[in-house]
């Protein structure tokens, strides 16, 4: 795999973020699919992949405690780009498992809690999705924590086994947001009431002027201990540094 990405990086070094979402369409046809959460950069990359592709391969992980706006959003792009989204569900016998034995707000509880929610509800579902492709993409960008800088647009996924693309790696938040005022693209409405990340109703919340983008997520951690393992770099397997999105 690793002599695959090296010559994909070489061949796409100065490619914009929409030709190498060209690009590894092409290269990796019917094997590729697209993970979305709804968030700024997943609508840039959904505007972006639905002017490639008539038909692309989008899923996103339905962990049963996401806000009402997110399923907004989530029905506005369906409807707007006339995309098929594959929506995941968790093992509904592992979520009664676990909330019966540890309560429904498990999560606050302890960082052993948080993590095994986050593991049932979003990494066993997308380690399922993921075993039937050779890549996937999505919408990290290294500006967004320090837990990202280094991220590469396209590198080896060691969490899930296959090749893991970031089209908008080297984005900044300016451009995200200059490129969906510029091409229209809908949006999370929690954006516009301070929050720059979202993810499930529970474990998110507005960020205050100034705060980190990510300080909204898990607030109640301390910024070591906030990921859940959808985004494990390579070099910290036996280490610890992950992100979540
Ligand atoms: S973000 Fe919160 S509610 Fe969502 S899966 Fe993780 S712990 Fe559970």
């Amino acid at each position: 795999m690793n002599e695959l990405i090296n010559e994909i990086q070489r061949e796409t070094r100065q490619y914009s973020a929409e030709q190498l979402v060209e690009y590894v369409v092409e290269r990796f046809e019917g094997r590729i699919g697209f993970a979305s959460s709804f968030g700024a950069e997943d609508q840039v990359l959904t505007d972006m992949l639905c002017k490639i592709h008539s038909a692309p391969t989008v899923f996103t992980l339905d962990t049963g405690r996401l806000p009402e706006e997110t399923y907004r959003l989530m029905e506005q792009t369906r409807q707007k780009y006339g995309v098929r989204i594959e929506i995941l569900f968790p093992d509904c016998a592992k979520v009664e498992e676990m909330v019966n034995e540890h309560g429904p707000n498990l999560f606050y509880e302890s960082i052993e809690n948080r993590k095994l929610c986050c593991r049932v509800r979003k990494i066993e579902p997308l380690k399922r999705r993921l075993a039937a492709l050779d890549a996937w993409i999505c919408g990290l960008r290294a500006e967004q924590s320090t837990t990202r800088t280094g991220l590469l647009r396209v590198d080896a996924d060691e969490t899930f086994g296959l090749i893991k693309v970031c089209p908008l790696a080297d984005w900044t938040t300016e451009q995200v947001w200059e490129y969906i005022r510029s091409n229209d693209v809908p949006y999370n409405e929690l954006h516009d009431k301070g929050y720059p990340s979202i993810g499930c109703a529970p474990c998110t919340r507005a960020v205050k002027p100034g705060e980190d983008i990510r300080a909204g997520r898990w607030w109640w951690e301390a910024p070591e201990h906030k990921e859940c393992g959808l985004h494990l770099h390579a070099e910290d397997d036996k280490g610890k540094r992950e992100t979540e999105k």
